[in-house]
């Protein structure tokens, strides 16, 4: 088959970008070096939420956020589609006075939410300390199992016609130079590796997983203080960040830091992070741990992805530097890179998301 796309990377962004560009009747290949969604889509949290730290931001994690709830029924049951809703959880008055401000930016913008105040957040959340001020309750946000979502969306793009090289790493784009296809750079972390001058920086990331308690959580809670924590650019940092799995497991997360590429799980990072998880649950400690790991996160200085041509390489166009939001954004990448090179008018500005370098 001579392909009019190949994508490179089966990450949940490049599963995405195949799925929408076969469905529009491009012949797709998909290459990809490891396992499908084996990337930083397998250590993601999967929580799919609707942000407000920039107006492009929210643009794309909303328009997003309407897709999975389009494609939720189509998905199937291991992709564990909950739409559990997220509660910013604030410890004091100064955090409450954020949850008003978010509530009236979203309510501007069409997002339905909810003021709770300490009574109702300790029903809501009975394993929550006591004391807390209060929250801001998202109903419509969700959660899934991203690797299995990737797995799904490589099978849809395959029944279009796409075909996918699992086990292959391309190590250059010339490797691809006799290709008249244009190439989809979908690698994350590794984009720069094949678009050299393309500003990402991998973040290295901690989660651990529970033993099975059923309703010890019941939203995907985040503390208020996680946006100063995301941004963060030059210290470590870890932020309570805990998500109820379909199986009664809790996700605990999360942290962040940059400068390190090695993989390995740091006791000193993991230990920050639980106390910060018991902070907010004390009774979180109790609970049994079956499994840890780290990912990395594909950083950009603008804190928004790169989706658009590559401003160096003819025919390539990059759908890479999601950071902390590429599986709730993963749709409308999709989206917004088949509208550029189809030349369909996107749902959305493109202008905040153009590749850099
Ligand atoms: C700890 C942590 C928690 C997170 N939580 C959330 C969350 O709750 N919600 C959310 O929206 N996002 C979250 N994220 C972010 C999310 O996981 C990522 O943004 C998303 O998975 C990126 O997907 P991707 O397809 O771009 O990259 P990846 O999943 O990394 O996929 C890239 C793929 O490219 C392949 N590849 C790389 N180089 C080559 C090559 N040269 N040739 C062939 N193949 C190649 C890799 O093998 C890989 O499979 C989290 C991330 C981390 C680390």
């Amino acid at each position: 088959m001579a392909a009019d796309a190949i994508v490179i990377g089966a990450g949940i962004v490049g599963a995405a970008c195949a799925d929408e560009l076969a469905r529009c009747g491009l012949k797709v290949l998909i290459v990809e070096a490891g396992e499908i969604g084996g990337g930083a889509t397998a250590a993601g949290m999967g929580h799919i939420v609707v942000m407000d730290d920039s107006e492009a931001e929210f643009a794309l994690t909303h328009y997003s956020a309407r897709l999975w709830e389009e494609l939720a029924d189509e998905l199937p049951s291991g992709a564990e589609y909950t739409a559990a809703g997220t509660l910013w959880v604030a410890a004091d008055d100064e955090e409450m006075a954020e949850v008003r401000r978010k509530h009236s930016f979203y309510a501007q913008r069409g997002v339905r939410t909810e003021i709770l105040d300490a009574q109702d957040l300790e029903q809501a959340e009975p394993n929550l300390r006591k004391g807390l001020a209060g929250a801001l309750f998202v109903p419509a946000d969700a959660i899934v199992y991203p690797p299995r979502v990737a797995a799904f969306l490589v099978e849809c793009a395959c029944r279009n016609g796409a075909r996918l090289e699992r086990g292959r790493r391309i190590h250059n784009m010339a490797e691809l130079a006799n290709a008249t296809a244009l190439i989809v750079n979908a690698t994350g972390a590794s984009a720069p590796a094949l678009s050299p001058g393309l500003d990402i920086q991998p973040r290295k990331g901690h989660l651990l997983i529970t033993d099975r308690y059923p309703g010890f959580v019941r939203h995907q809670l985040v503390e208020l203080g996680y946006l100063k924590s995301a941004h963060s650019i030059d210290e470590d940092s870890v932020a309570f960040n805990v998500q109820p799995r379909q199986t009664g497991q809790v996700l605990i997360g999360s942290s962040r830091q940059y400068g390190s590429s090695d993989p390995a799980i740091e006791h000193r990072m993991m230990k920050r992070m639980l106390e910060r998880a018991a902070l907010y649950m004390p009774s979180i400690g109790r609970l049994s741990a079956i499994r840890g790991w780290t990912g990395f996160r594909a950083s950009t200085p603008g804190k928004l992805p790169y989706i658009g041509r590559s401003p160096r390489q003819p025919n390539v166009w990059i759908a890479s530097g999601h950071e902390g939001l590429g599986i709730t954004t993963s749709l409308a990448t999709a989206k917004l890179l088949a509208d550029q090179i189809l030349n369909r008018q996107p749902a959305i500005p493109l202008e905040p998301y153009a590749p850099n370098g």
